[in-house]
């Protein structure tokens, strides 16, 4: 059986751990059926203990933009581990990455190192709070920040409503401080702050959506967020965790050229091992503790050497010319190769795409913001999952999520892609 090994160690797993997963996303909930369980990797492919070989576009949800086992990461981390794992103590990776991130990030001047997404983006919301003496944040429904309280906020009855508890364990309290607007809508954010004069400390957004499939930012969306934060002395925080070195080496703020005041990194930054990162104007970054009004932020494991080594050399990778251009060229070739299967057969998908992050929804699109995603036909995606994974192509286990290609796919991944995409089309609208 193509499965059986993996079957019977996800329901031992379930024995020790919620739902078998170390992070919900992982456990095929959405699609139905066991995931399955990864045993190595290299380059564009994932294999699981049965002995199945996969083309893997969830590239562990985007950080492995070089592909698995990038030889030079490998060999960073082995030398780097020789000479001790932590210590607590300030060390020349560290000072290394921060550099490099500056020079990388347009508007990061001064950056601290956190574990994850989630870290980073708690620690800088409480700094846009702390700088700026107001309570309240703007948010938008469909993005993802992590699993911090002031996030997980679903929006009230009303659109511009202040939010409610997405979970429980989430005080109403906090709830109220976090106001969710439907993304890409900017006369909505000029409500909440005409409503909320000086009350809102930040509006935080991810500047492409990748977390209820791929939005791009409307025309003027990212600028007009610009302008309304600059105007109610509200702080524009980008949530780059996904597009942070994944659109271009500068994130999403260069390819669109509009500069926030606060960054939020993860993902890519740590080369595959755990690392976040949160960095913006040095005048609101010199109020961190221990500086200026000492907001508070720390971690034992913070700047980790060896984590420091992955993401400095995965990053150090990405300044050469031919990363993006390639990756751009491969992801081209696949989305069009797949529209166009799609479009001779009539079926109604479409492909939203910001260079090298996709997702191909099972609608005929144009997909905006939260409340047209929510109109595509999860059933037919499930079938279209299970298929493609039965022809081994490894995609996110959900119809909202972004599919990542990276610099190891081949032509070859993407000639067995469109093979099995036909395919699976076909048992999704039988
Ligand atoms: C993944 C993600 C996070 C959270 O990062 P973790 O490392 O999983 O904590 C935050 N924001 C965005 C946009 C993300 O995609």
């Amino acid at each position: 059986m193509r499965y059986e090994r993996s079957k019977k160690l996800f329901s031992e797993s379930q024995l020790y751990i919620p739902g078998g997963v170390n992070s919900p996303a992982r456990a095929f909930g959405p699609v139905g059926g066991s995931p399955v369980i990864i045993r190595r990797a290299n380059r564009s492919r994932v294999y699981d203990v049965d002995g199945n070989e996969y083309v893997d576009y969830v590239c562990s949800w985007g950080p492995l933009i070089l592909g698995h086992s990038h030889p030079s990461v490998i060999a960073a981390i082995r030398k780097e581990s020789e000479f001790g794992t932590s210590f607590g103590a300030p060390t020349l990776n560290e000072l290394k990455m921060a550099a490099l991130v500056c020079r990388c990030v347009p508007s990061v001047e001064m950056v601290r190192m956190v574990n994850s997404g989630t870290e980073a983006t708690m620690s800088a919301i409480r700094l846009a709070r702390g700088f700026t003496g107001r309570d309240l944040i703007i948010k938008f429904e469909g993005c993802w920040h992590g699993h911090g309280d002031a996030f997980l906020i679903k929006t009230g009855s009303s659109a511009l409503s202040q939010g409610v508890p997405d979970s429980p364990g989430v005080p109403d309290e906090v709830a109220r401080l976090s106001v969710t607007v439907p993304y890409n809508d900017l006369e909505a954010v000029k409500s909440v702050l005409r409503e909320n004069p000086g009350k809102v400390a930040a509006i935080i957004v991810e500047p492409v959506a990748g977390n209820m499939g791929v939005v791009p930012p409307g025309d003027g969306f990212l600028d007009g967020l610009r302008s309304l934060a600059t105007s109610s002395g509200t702080l524009l925080i980008f949530d780059e965790v996904i597009t942070g070195f994944r659109v271009s080496l500068g994130g999403a703020q260069s390819l669109y050229d509009v500069m926030p005041d606060l960054t939020c990194m993860g993902k890519i930054i740590g080369g595959g091992l755990p690392v976040g990162a949160y960095g913006g104007r040095l005048d609101i970054m010199q109020n961190v503790s221990p500086l200026g009004m000492k907001v508070s932020q720390a971690g034992t494991l913070s700047g980790n050497p060896i984590a420091m080594v992955a993401g400095y050399t995965t990053l150090l990778r990405l300044c050469g010319e031919d990363v993006y251009a390639d990756l751009e060229a491969t992801a081209e070739k696949l989305t069009s190769g797949m529209m166009s299967i799609a479009k001779s057969n009539g079926y109604p998908v479409c492909i939203q795409r910001v260079g090298s992050m996709f997702t191909l929804f099972f609608h005929p699109g144009p997909v905006r913001n939260y409340d047209d995603a929510a109109k595509c036909d999860t059933e037919r995606f499930a079938r279209y999952f299970h298929s493609m994974l039965d022809q081994g192509i490894y995609l996110p286990p959900s119809q909202f999520e972004s599919w990542f290609v990276s610099h190891a796919h081949t032509e070859k991944d993407v000639a067995l892609t469109l093979k099995a995409h036909e395919k699976a089309l076909k048992e999704a609208f039988a």
